[in-house]
């Protein structure tokens, strides 16, 4: 494609997770969600939740997240809305 047409841009612009921690998440307003691979399901994660569990300051990189259903190990995936654009961490 040539020319970008904003409407047709609903592609994530993914970014690396870097250091990013729950508390700047929460700030941010981004959204968090938990991919897995094996099921083929996206759970959203409560970032509020992380934090009352005292998991503020923690990277979320280093969270681990476990998927209910097969208990493999999950892909957190944060997203949240920069500069009228959809953008993707992970
Ligand atoms: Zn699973």
């Amino acid at each position: 494609m040539a020319h970008s047409d904003p409407s047709a841009e609903l592609d994530y612009d993914r970014r690396p997770l870097g250091s990013m921690t729950v508390e700047f998440a929460i700030s941010a307003r981004y959204e968090l969600c938990v991919d897995c691979d094996t099921c083929r399901v996206i759970r959203p994660v409560n970032l509020l939740a992380l934090a009352v569990a005292g998991r503020d300051k923690q990277e979320i990189r280093t969270l681990k997240f476990r998927c209910h259903k097969c208990g493999a190990r999950g892909v957190p995936r944060l997203s949240g809305w920069e500069d009228g654009g959809r953008t993707s961490y992970s």
